[in-house]
């Protein structure tokens, strides 16, 4: 295998061995190595942007997820095939023995290490939870071309919103973040207020902040919504692809009444804009609609939206000639937002780590069951996505909050594992990272911002 998989697996090991050997010191906020003379060093140090700088206990086992990363992609990329079958095998075990290698430090920590509770509370710190997923209904008024989340009549109760919020505030983590999702959360915007009152209320008697989100399609945004969203502080995301006829194609309303949907939907947006409320209108890409992406952004931009973020289409094989277009239609979408200074791409901010199909939350369904939503991209059965990707349940009280946060090498672990077996979905997974690589790398590449 090449020598750059040979260096970073080594650079990953040592620093594992020593986290295990207690080789670590803890110096308040910061961390030495005991042995003098051993830095983590090499290519992929310090990354380029957010989480660079001096190594902290968060981006000391960062830089160990960038190298798994790294040697998974490597070992699972096309051009590798060629390589010898006992070798990549010999290669597949070793990082099958790393995935959810945090758990493995956690619960073979030597007794012997020196000062441990406080080694575990550093490693906790940076591999906490700290984000949610509350899913709050299945039901949803749109029948979205691209939608992977099924539609069942099925609500989130109040005991399974209570263990949620305390399972993520049992975490390690000062600052913790609850997002709502669905379906369309807004339908059971009862349950949302219960929520928002039951998070303040836990954190509070914690010492902790909690902040929320919403993720909606917007038809539901009305004024009573707008005020309780705008004096709790939440951050909201609302989906909307371009004009009425673009939603009416990509995201038609169940009633079969676009023109009234759409309608509401220009309303509400009209309204939130002059709220004291931070929002991004989010846009999905397909290659079917992949022809008009300027001319829908450009619609939504002269709307009068400041942010906006321009979401490729997961779970799909783009074709080399569509990905092209992709990321010529994205690089002028972004300078004329530059020149015009009239929106922000939220795409070129650190806000958006690539590739999204890695960037998975904890997700707590309607029944309680935890599961990591990272198969949501390419699963289209949503019932399986949430058997393999399960974590849990809020009620099983076997969960330790303080080393279930996720990085990007184990959900790609878990895709690559969970589709190996078929060459379409292998496929598609590679394809999706690979797309995220790429555009991160255009984004570093050009320095913009917005
Ligand atoms: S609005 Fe959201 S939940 Fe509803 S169908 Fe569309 S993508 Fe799915």
């Amino acid at each position: 295998m090449n020598i750059k998989v040979q260096h970073l697996k080594k650079l990953a090991d040592s620093i594992l061995d020593d986290c295990v050997e207690g080789r670590v010191a803890v110096l308040g906020e910061s961390w030495a190595y005991r042995a003098a003379g051993r830095r983590p060093a090499g290519a992929l140090w310090p990354p380029p942007e957010g989480g660079g700088g001096p190594v902290t206990p968060s981006n000391c086992l960062a830089l160990v997820d960038r190298c798994l990363l790294e040697i998974l992609w490597e070992h699972t990329s096309r051009k590798n095939r060629g390589v010898r079958a006992a070798y990549r095998r010999k290669l597949g075990l070793w990082l099958a023995r790393r995935f959810r290698y945090r758990e493995k430090i956690y619960k073979n920590l030597k007794p012997d290490v020196t000062g441990k509770n406080r080694f575990v509370n550093w490693l906790c710190s940076g591999s906490s939870v700290d984000r949610l997923v509350l899913l709050l209904t299945h039901s949803c008024q749109l029948r979205c071309a691209y939608c992977t989340v099924a539609k069942y009549p099925a609500d989130s109760s109040f005991p399974v919103i209570r263990r949620a919020c305390d399972l993520l505030l049992d975490g390690e983590r000062k600052q913790v973040y609850l997002q709502f999702f669905g379906g369309e959360p807004l339908l059971r915007f009862d349950l949302l207020k219960r929520a928002v009152e039951y998070g303040r209320l836990r954190a509070g008697a914690r010492g902790k902040t909690i902040s929320f989100s919403l993720t909606t399609n917007g038809l539901a945004l009305d004024a009573e919504k707008l005020d309780f969203l705008e004096k709790n502080g939440f951050s909201v995301e609302v989906s909307c692809d371009g004009d009425e006829k673009e939603n009416g194609i990509s995201r038609p309303a169940l009633a079969g009444d676009i023109g009234n949907a759409h309608k509401r939907l220009v309303r509400n947006l009209d309204v939130l804009k002059k709220r004291k409320i931070k929002y991004k209108v989010i846009m999905v890409v397909t290659q079917e609609n992949l022809s008009r992406m300027r001319r829908n952004y450009g619609y939504l931009s002269a709307a009068g939206h400041k942010s906006i973020q321009v979401n490729y289409a997961l779970g799909k094989l783009w074709r080399k000639e569509s990905t092209a277009r992709f990321f010529s239609e994205i690089t002028r979408i972004s300078g004329g937002a530059q020149k015009l200074a009239r929106s922000q791409l939220v795409n070129y901010t650190p806000d958006r780590r690539e590739p999204v199909a890695l960037n998975s939350e904890l997700s707590c369904d309607c029944d309680g069951v935890l599961y990591r939503e990272t198969g949501l991209c390419i699963e289209r059965d949503f019932k399986i996505m949430k058997e393999r990707f399960r974590v849990g349940s809020v009620f099983d009280g076997r969960i330790e909050p303080r080393i279930l946060g996720n990085t990007q090498f184990d959900n790609f672990f878990m895709l690559t594992k969970a589709y190996g077996r078929s060459k379409r979905l292998s496929e598609i997974v590679m394809n999706n990272v690979g797309f995220g690589r790429a555009l991160d790398a255009l984004r570093l590449r050009t320095g913009r911002s917005g």
